[in-house]
This record gives structure tokens, C-alpha cells and sequence, in this order.
């Protein structure tokens, strides 16, 4: 069953069900005729037997003897008299009729009136026994009516069910699997369209049916799936892409080094001198290696921070303490301004020193000597706001909007100068997201950068 297709499957579902309504309809119409059908035969035999016993109490008193003459000629009058009796109290019969006489109808001793069903001689009887206290004695009176053409009746509504119910039920089960093989053509629709989409051409949509139901709505989603899958999918070509352009770039420079130096016997200082260089490039080459890492690991989501209850205040001293260090061999003026007492994160205090070195090291990196870097922590309505501000070059507004992405550098040449990739902002971005927390950035080209965090405090 789990490999039919739908369509089949949901003709199964809508055969059974429709199967089983049919096999409740027609036994509940079939006993409700039944019923319906007794219940008027039944009222007629009380009407017959009531005229009995209203014909015996106005002759027994006065002519006893007459009784059985006077319910013969009642009887004979009857439409279906031919079927009554009464017996007297001994259980003697005073009259009863020929057909009754022919199939032996038993008597019946019954307190109140009864009714049952008998089948004599292949006849089928419904009998309505009950009992009439007249003159002292209880004389029992029967009444019958032949069932014989209800039962044909019958008998005919049933085969009509039995032949009319599976014809209704392969036409409608033909018309159910009709209905869902349009419903489901769609659907093969898309699923065809879908298969034809790959990495090549992520840019392909899925044709959407105006047809404002479940399936405009499975297109749709779809589509809004492919967008994100093909933006995402152009994030990692254009990181692969500027990653190993930025690896090449060192790898070769070390290429150069190397093979200048080996062209011909050198100084041993000439040799020093490139090795150091090689040296210095293979530095830079590890810290992108190990930024490219980090911020792999972010995407898969395996990079796992270690939360803990972390002092913040602590920590960011111990930034500024490396921060004034960097500053100082640049000739820039830092101050610090850092709340007393401890303020509690939730986080991971190698990242949190991590993301603070990154901001205090570009406001470093792209302040000219004499400038000022000013680092400030604070508490604002539940969340420690971080703030490194700097007088120096400043981001133009074309590029401020991009510069927490990977390998965005504002000015490439000078950044590239200043040891930096484009990727400092975006990691840092990244922890503070993971924190729970956000960073943003003012700028004015030429007067300085303000970068502000915010993370969420759990206690100061
Ligand atoms: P990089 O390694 O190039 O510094 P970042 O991701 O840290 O990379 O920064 C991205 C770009 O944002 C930098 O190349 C620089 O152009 C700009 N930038 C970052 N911080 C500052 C700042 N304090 N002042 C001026 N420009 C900045």
C-alpha cells in the first residue's frame, strides 16, 4: 500500500469509506422498512382485536350461546377476518376461523396484547394475541395477517440494494479516482518541474497555478525555498571564491620569496631577510586559515560556544589592557570608561575578548597616528552596551551597509596594508548573535567610527 501512488491510495480510502456508509445505509433502510411495516400491520390487529372483544362484551352478557354465530358472521364481514380465534377461559375454542383451523395457529396465553411473528406451512404470520376479562373469565383472542406480500416487498428492497450498491460504488469510486488524478496532475506538474532543477540552474523558478488553493501555495513555497537555497548557495561559491583568492595572494608572494632567493648563492642575511618574510606572510596565512575556520564551523553550527556566567566588565578591562597596548605603539590616545562592579553575561569569554579585540584593533587599525580611541561599558534597561569609538578615517555610507559581510574590505588596498581580510566584522557579528545580542555602526567619513554591542545582561 505505502508504494501505490496517492491517487490510487486515496480511491482505496474513498472506496472503503464509501463502502461501509453504503453497507449502514442500506441495513438501517432495510430494518427501518421492516419496522415501519410491522408497526402498521400491528396497529391494524389492535383495531381487529379491540373489535373482537367490544363484540364479545356486548354479546356475552346478554346471549352466550350466540357468541360463536355472532363472531363467524363479525369475522366473515372482516377484510382479513379469515384470521382471528378466541378460546374461552379453559382454553376451549369458541371461534375460529378457517385459515386459522387450516395452519393450527397454537393459542397463546398472553396477559396484555402481544405480538409475534410465526411461519406456518411456508406462510408467514404476524399474530397479535391478548387477553379479555369478560364476566369473570379471561378469553384469549388472536388476530393474524399474512406477511407474505410485505415480505416479497422486502425481499425486493433488498435485492435492489444488493444490485444497485457495488454499481454505485464503482461509479463513484471511478469518479473519486477520476477527481483525484486532476486534483494530484498538478502536483506531477511540479515534482517533474522540480527534478529538473540543479546547482547549475538554482535561478529557475517553478511555473505558480493562479489557483488560489493549497497547490499556489506549494509552489510558492517552493519557489521562496529555491530563493533562499540559491542566495545561500551564492554566499558559499563567492566565500570559496574570495577565499582562495586571499590564500593565493600570500602563497604566492612566499612562491616569489623563495624562488628570488634560491636563483643564485646569497648573504646569509639576504636569506634571513626572505625567510622572515615568508615568515610574516605564513603568519597572515594561518590567521585567515583559522578565521576561514571559525566561521566554516559557525555555518555548520558545530562551532560551539561554552556559555558560562561570565563578568563582563572583567573581561572588557582585559581588551582594553591589550587595546591601550596596540594604541600606544601607534601613537593614539586611549581612554577607557568601564562600569564598577561585575556585569553578568551568559557567554563564552574567549569569544566575548575575542569579538572586543576585534573592534579595538580596527579602530586601531583605521585611525591615523594622533588620533583617539575612546572604549566605554555601561549598562542600559537590562543589556551592557559596549562602545569603541575613534576618530579615524570613518566608512562611507555606500559602503556602511556592507561591512559585516565576509571579505568586505571599504578600502581593499589599505586594509590589505593593515594586515586585515574582511573577515574581522563578520565573526565579530557572529558572536554577538550567538550571545543573543546585536551590533551596530555610525560613521562619518573623515571625523571617526562608533561601534556599539549590546548583550543581554543576566545580573550586575
Ligand atoms: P578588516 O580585516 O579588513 O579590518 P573587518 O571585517 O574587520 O575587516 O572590517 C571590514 C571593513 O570595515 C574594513 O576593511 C574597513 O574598511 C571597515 N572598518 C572596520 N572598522 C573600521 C573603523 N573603525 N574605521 C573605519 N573603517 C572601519
Amino acid at each position: 500500500m505505502r508504494q501505490l501512488p496517492i491517487r490510487v491510495k486515496l480511491t482505496a480510502w474513498y472506496f472503503a469509506v464509501l463502502a461501509v456508509t453504503f453497507v449502514l445505509f442500506g441495513a438501517v433502510a432495510f430494518f427501518a422498512m421492516q419496522k415501519s411495516i410491522e408497526s402498521t400491520v400491528d396497529e391494524s390487529l389492535r383495531d381487529r382485536a379491540e373489535g373482537i372483544r367490544e363484540l364479545m362484551e356486548r354479546v356475552l352478557p346478554k346471549d352466550p350461546e350466540r357468541l360463536a354465530d355472532v363472531l363467524r358472521e363479525h369475522a366473515e364481514l372482516q377484510e382479513e377476518g379469515d384470521l382471528s380465534q378466541v378460546a374461552d377461559p379453559d382454553g376451549h375454542w369458541i371461534y375460529r376461523s378457517r385459515l386459522m383451523r387450516r395452519y393450527d395457529v397454537p393459542t397463546k396465553e398472553a396477559a396484555g396484547p402481544v405480538t409475534y411473528n410465526l411461519q406456518i406451512q411456508k406462510l408467514p404470520l404476524r399474530i397479535l394475541a391478548t387477553q379479555a376479562r369478560l364476566s369473570g373469565g379471561s378469553y384469549y383472542i388472536q388476530v393474524a395477517a399474512p406477511m407474505d406480500d410485505f415480505q416479497d416487498a422486502l425481499n425486493h428492497f433488498k435485492w435492489v440494494l444488493l444490485l444497485i450498491s457495488p454499481l454505485l460504488l464503482l461509479l463513484a469510486s471511478a469518479g473519486g479516482y477520476w477527481m483525484s488524478r486532476r486534483a494530484l496532475t498538478p502536483v506531477d506538474a511540479i515534482t517533474q518541474a522540480a527534478q529538473t532543477i540543479t546547482s547549475r540552474n538554482l535561478s529557475s523558478r517553478l511555473a505558480v497555478p493562479q489557483s488560489r488553493d493549497e497547490l499556489q501555495r506549494l509552489s510558492e513555497t517552493l519557489n521562496g525555498m529555491l530563493e533562499r537555497l540559491e542566495a545561500a548557495f551564492k554566499r558559499i561559491t563567492q566565500f570559496t571564491a574570495d577565499a582562495s583568492h586571499e590564500l593565493r595572494t600570500p602563497v604566492a608572494l612566499m612562491r616569489t620569496t623563495a624562488e628570488l632567493s634560491l636563483r643564485r648563492p646569497r648573504q646569509e642575511t639576504e636569506y634571513r631577510e626572505a625567510l622572515t618574510q615568508i615568515l610574516r606572510e605564513l603568519e597572515t596565512t594561518s590567521t585567515l586559515i583559522e578565521k576561514l575556520m571559525l566561521l566554516a564551523r559557525a555555518d555548520s553550527g558545530v562551532e560551539a560556544l561554552q556559555f558560562a556566567h561570565t563578568d563582563l566588565a572583567d573581561n572588557f578591562r582585559e581588551a582594553c589592557r591589550q587595546g591601550r597596548t596596540l594604541a600606544q605603539a601607534k601613537e593614539l590616545s586611549f581612554q577607557e570608561q568601564i562600569i564598577e562592579g561585575p556585569i553578568i553575561v551568559d557567554g563564552d569569554a574567549y569569544a566575548l575578548q575575542r569579538l572586543f579585540l576585534i573592534l579595538l584593533d580596527n579602530a586601531v587599525k583605521y585611525t591615523p597616528g594622533g588620533g583617539q580611541v575612546k572604549a566605554s561599558l555601561s549598562d542600559t534597561n537590562g543589556f551592557a552596551v559596549a562602545e569603541i569609538r575613534d576618530t579615524g578615517i570613518g566608512i562611507g555610507e555606500a559602503d556602511l551597509p556592507h561591512i559585516f559581510e565576509r571579505f568586505y574590505r571599504a578600502d581593499k588596498a589599505r586594509s590589505r596594508e593593515m594586515g586585515g581580510v574582511g573577515l574581522g566584522l563578520s565573526i565579530g557579528r557572529w558572536i554577538a548573535e550567538a550571545h543573543g545580542g546585536t551590533m551596530e555602526v555610525e560613521s562619518t567619513v573623515g571625523q571617526g567610527s562608533v561601534f556599539r554591542l549590546r548583550l543581554p545582561i543576566l545580573r550586575s
